[in-house]
């Protein structure tokens, strides 16, 4: 069970795009962003799903959206909504940002490569 101390409100996320994805100049559909260290990750539906892999190497249970107009928290250790209190902005990528993304790095099946 995922506590306080699994929520730092001070950090700011770590960028606006997934962090491995971006050093491996990999693609992601959804961001999820850890509530602990600000780490942006991409989604259990993205082809390399960092954001659960960060919470279980890092042992940082708790995510929260990083798509705008998201607002909710989901914790790995229950697999359930969490509700979190106000982390530091930014609260999501740029609204000009395109889903999935980056620009440029997408191919064009990139439906078929969703888990
Ligand atoms: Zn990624
Ligand atoms: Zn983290």
């Amino acid at each position: 069970m995922s506590d306080a101390a699994s929520i730092d409100t001070t950090v700011p996320p770590s960028g606006s795009g997934c962090v491995e994805c971006t050093a491996a100049g990999g693609w992601w559909f959804h961001l999820r962003r850890c509530a602990q260290c600000g780490h942006v990750g991409c989604c259990d539906s993205s082809p390399s799903q960092h954001a659960s892999r960060h919470a279980v190497s890092s042992d940082h249970p708790l995510v929260r959206s990083f798509e705008p107009g998201e607002d909710w928290f989901w914790d790995y250790t229950t697999n359930e909504y969490y509700d979190g209190p106000a982390l530091a902005a930014p609260l999501h990528h740029p609204v000009d940002q395109p889903v999935p993304g980056p620009s440029g790095r997408v191919p064009s099946d990139w439906e078929r490569h969703l888990h």
